[in-house]
């Protein structure tokens, strides 16, 4: 792919990086080096215009939103909670998938003197829907581990990213209601969006055909 601007494309390590490589080795960028054994935080490619910058990922809507990446992939959980200024969200790459659910231990007790406790990484999605269920709770924000919450009686329930539910498992909780379906989806800057526009759509087009979208 022959681009005419400059393109830096925020990633995630682990599984968003693992799983969108293929995708951007379809359009010939290929990383030169590995960022888990690598300590750089700019990854040049194979296309001298294309660089990645390794960053967290619920760090990918801010530095595309500002335009200190003028692309990224980041998780449809993240955007929830980011709420997507800034950006385009042109292409649901599919990748990464798993389901927003709410989980807690299978016989639970409700509480009646207090409102329901629930611990998540996810506050906006989690406020957002128990509000829509008209229900008043109380959100104890974490950072990892939610799992721990219920079982040490932090929190009645967690809010928390379920794929095969192993790890409920493993924990002794239970999936109770699912929130949202979750991918990973392709952000564009909305100034890149304009000013580089050729270089965006092109990449755009080699992603859709990977996808199977084209
Ligand atoms: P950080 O280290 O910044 O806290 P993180 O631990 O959420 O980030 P990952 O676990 O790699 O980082 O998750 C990155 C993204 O992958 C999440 O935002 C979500 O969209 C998706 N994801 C997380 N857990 C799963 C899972 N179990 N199955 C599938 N996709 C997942
Ligand atoms: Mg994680």
């Amino acid at each position: 792919m022959n681009l005419n601007a400059p393109l830096t494309i925020a990633l995630s390590k682990g599984r968003i990086f693992d799983q969108t490589l293929p995708l951007l080795a379809h359009a010939g960028i290929e990383p030169l080096d590995d960022p888990e054994t690598s300590r750089k935080l700019i990854l040049e490619t194979t296309n001298p215009k294309v660089n990645f910058v390794i960053i967290r990922a619920s760090d990918v809507p801010t530095y595309v939103q500002y335009g200190a990446a003028d692309l990224g992939v980041a998780g449809k959980d993240v955007l929830l909670e980011h709420g997507g200024e800034g950006l385009y969200e042109p292409l649901d790459l599919g990748i990464a998938r798993c389901r927003l659910m709410v989980a807690g231990l299978p016989h639970r007790v409700e509480p009646t003197s207090r409102r329901l406790r629930i611990a998540t990484k996810y506050v906006r999605s989690a406020e957002r829907y128990f509000a829509s269920k008209g229900q008043q709770v109380e959100i104890i924000k974490l950072y990892g581990s939610m799992e721990l919450a219920p079982l040490v009686g932090l929190s009645d329930l967690i809010v928390d990213l379920v794929e095969s539910g192993n790890t409920l498992k493993a924990n002794g909780l239970v999936p109770l209601e699912h929130i949202a379906d979750i991918s990973s989806r392709l952000v564009v800057n909305k100034a890149s969006w304009k000013m580089k526009h050729e270089a965006v759509s092109a990449l755009l087009d080699c992603l859709r055909e990977a996808v199977g979208q084209a």
